[in-house]
C-alpha cells in the first residue's frame, strides 16, 4: 500500500503529514483526541501547544533553535509557516496566538486533498504498512504498553529525569579533573570517564543552604499519576538530610584531586560525557525540578564550575520517549520493525521546534521510501542532522534523556577559539555550516 499512516496530530504528526502529503503521498493522521483526552491538551486540534505559546529564538545566526527554524521554513515547514502568520511581538523569540495556530494547522492539513484525519486511539503497532508514531511525550497508555512490549519494559521511559548539561570549554580544569572513582576501568579512557569537581565543607554546606532555599516547580495536577516511580530530585535528597548527598551523588571517595593531592575533599560533584564528540558534560544525580533561573546560580556555586555556560538545563517531567540510540535506526525507523518509524518528543527530543523538525524528516524519508526514491543520509553538520544523528546514534544510551538542540551537538569548526567575540564567530559558522548543508539535502529531492 502506498499509503501513510501517522499516528498522533500534534507538532510532530502535523509537520510529518504535510511534508509527506506535498510529496504526493496519501496520509491518514490518527488523533485520539477529542474522543481521548490528555491532561494537557485542551482541544482536539492538531498542533495544539500545551503549555508555552513560544518557538523559542528565531535568531538563525547565532541560535540554535533559531537555525532550526531556518531549515524547516527553507523545507516549506507547515508549523514554522503558521507560526508567522500567527506572530506575537515577544523581542528576538517567535511566540504565536496559540488557538487561532492550531486551528489554522488543522485547516490546512485538511484542506490537502490527499490528507485525512481520523479521530481514533491506536492502541498497537502494525506488522504491515507504513507508520510514524508521533504521539509524543503524553503517548496514550494503551499505546504505551504496545511499544514496551515490542521494545522491552526498559526502552520507554514515561518520566524523563535530566540533569543540567554543561559545555566542556566553560568548565574550569584548574579546578576540576577527570579520573573514574577507584580509577576503574579497562582503558585509560574509562579510567578518566568523569570529571570531578571538589568541595570543603564550608562550600558544601553553602550548596546544601542555596539548594533548600532555591525556588522550585511543581508537577502540574494529574502528571504523576500511577507512574512516578523516584527518580528524586537532589532539592528533595537535600530535604532528607544535610548528609544524604554527601552519601550519595556527591560522595568524594576513591578519588583524588590532583591539584591538591594532600587535601581530602569533603564532597565531589562528579559530570559525565553526554555525547560521543565529548563537546557536553552532564552533572551525575542531579536530576532538579528547580526554576531555570535558581538552577544557574546554584550550580554556578559549584568549584570549577563558577563560569559553566548551560547546553540544557535539568528538569523532571511526565515524558514518554525511547531509548532510541539502541531502537532506531539513522532514518528514526524501529530496527525491529522497519515499516514503523517513531518522530518527535517521543524519539527523545524535547520541545515544540525539535519535535516539529523530527516530523519534517519522518515525513520525508518515509514518503521518499514510499516513493522507491534514493535520499542520502541527513548532513550531519545541519540542525536537523545534529539533532537525528545525536539521538539515534551520537548520544551515550545507557544514560539517555531526551535533548533540546544545541551547538554543543555540533561537529566543532576548525580554528575558531573561545572567548566571547570567539563565541560569536563559531556560532555564525556553525550556522553558515548548517545551512549550506541542509540546503543541499533539500536539492536531492
Ligand atoms: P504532541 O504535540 O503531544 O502530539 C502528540 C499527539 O499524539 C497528541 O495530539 C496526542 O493526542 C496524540 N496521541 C497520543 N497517543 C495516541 C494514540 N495512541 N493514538 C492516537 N493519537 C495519540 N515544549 C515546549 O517547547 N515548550 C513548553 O512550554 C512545553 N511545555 C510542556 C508542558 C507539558 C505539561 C508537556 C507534557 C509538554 C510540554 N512541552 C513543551 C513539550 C511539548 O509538548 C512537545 O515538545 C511537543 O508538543 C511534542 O510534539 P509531538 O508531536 O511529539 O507530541
Amino acid at each position: 500500500t502506498q499509503e501513510l499512516h501517522i499516528v498522533g496530530g500534534g507538532m510532530a504528526g502535523s509537520e510529518a503529514a504535510w511534508q509527506a502529503a506535498h510529496m504526493g503521498i496519501n496520509v491518514v493522521i490518527h488523533e485520539m483526541r477529542p474522543k481521548v483526552e490528555t491532561f494537557a491538551h485542551q482541544t482536539g486540534n492538531l498542533g495544539e501547544m500545551v503549555c508555552s505559546n513560544s518557538f523559542r529564538s528565531d535568531d538563525d545566526e547565532q541560535n540554535a533553535v533559531g537555525l532550526l527554524h531556518w531549515e524547516m521554513r527553507a523545507a516549506n515547514g507547515l508549523i514554522m509557516a503558521t507560526a508567522e502568520e500567527h506572530r506575537l511581538p515577544a523581542g528576538g523569540a517567535l511566540a504565536v496566538d496559540r488557538d487561532p495556530f492550531a486551528e489554522t494547522v488543522t485547516a490546512k492539513l485538511k484542506a490537502l486533498p490527499n490528507v485525512r484525519v481520523s479521530y481514533d486511539e491506536i492502541t498497537e503497532l502494525p506488522a504491515e504498512g507504513h507508520w510514524i508514531f508521533a504521539t509524543g511525550p503524553l503517548t496514550s497508555p494503551a499505546l504505551g504498553e504496545a511499544i514496551q512490549q515490542e521494545t522491552g519494559a526498559e526502552r520507554l521511559a514515561f518520566f524523563d529525569a535530566i540533569a543540567p548539561i554543561i559545555y566542556a570549554e566553560s568548565i574550569d580544569m584548574s579546578k576540576a579533573w577527570m579520573q573514574s572513582r577507584y580509577d576503574k576501568g579497562e582503558t585509560e579512557e574509562e579510567r578518566t570517564a568523569y570529571l570531578n569537581c571538589p568541595m570543603d565543607k564550608d562550600q558544601y554546606e553553602a550548596f546544601i543552604d542555596a539548594l533548600l532555599a532555591a525556588d522550585k516547580t511543581e508537577f502540574h495536577e494529574g502528571e504523576t499519576a500511577g507512574y512516578f516511580d523516584g527518580c528524586l530530585p537532589i532539592e528533595v535528597m537535600a530535604e532528607r538530610g544535610r548528609e544524604t548527598l554527601r552519601h550519595g551523588p556527591m560522595k568524594p571517595v576513591g578519588l583524588t584531586n590532583p591539584h591538591q593531592p594532600e587535601i581530602k575533599a569533603h564532597a565531589v560533584v562528579q559530570l559525565r560525557r553526554d555525547n560521543a564528540l565529548g563537546t557536553l558534560f552532564n552533572i551525575v544525580g542531579f536530576q532538579t525540578k528547580m526554576k531555570y533561573g535558581a538552577q544557574a546560580d546554584v550550580f554556578r556555586m559549584i568549584p570549577g564550575l563558577e563560569n559553566a555556560s548551560f547546553a540544557r538545563l535539568g528538569g523532571i517531567h511526565r515524558n514518554t520517549f525511547l531509548n532510541s540510540p539502541t531502537l532506531l535506526d539513522h532514518e528514526m525507523r524501529l530496527k525491529s520493525k522497519p515499516n514503523i518509524r517513531f518522530a518527535g518528543q517521543v524519539t527523545g527530543v524535547e520541545g515544540y521546534v525539535e519535535s516539529a523538525a523530527m516530523g519534517l524528516l519522518a515525513g520525508r524519508l518515509a514518503a521518499a521510501e514510499i516513493l522507491g526514491q534514493e535520499v542520502p543520509q541527513v548532513p550531519q553538520d545541519s540542525a536537523m542532522g545534529a539533532l537525528i544523528h545525536h539521538i539515534t546514534g551520537g548520544a551515550e544510551a545507557k544514560t539517555f534523556q531526551p535533548m533540546n538542540v544545541n551547538f554543543g551537538l555540533f561537529r566543532p569548526v576548525d580554528g575558531l577559539k573561545g572567548g566571547r567575540r570567539g563565541r560569536k564567530d563559531r556560532y555564525k559558522a556553525y550556522t553558515d555550516r548548517a545551512k549550506a548543508a541542509w540546503q543541499d539535502w533539500l536539492n536531492t529531492f
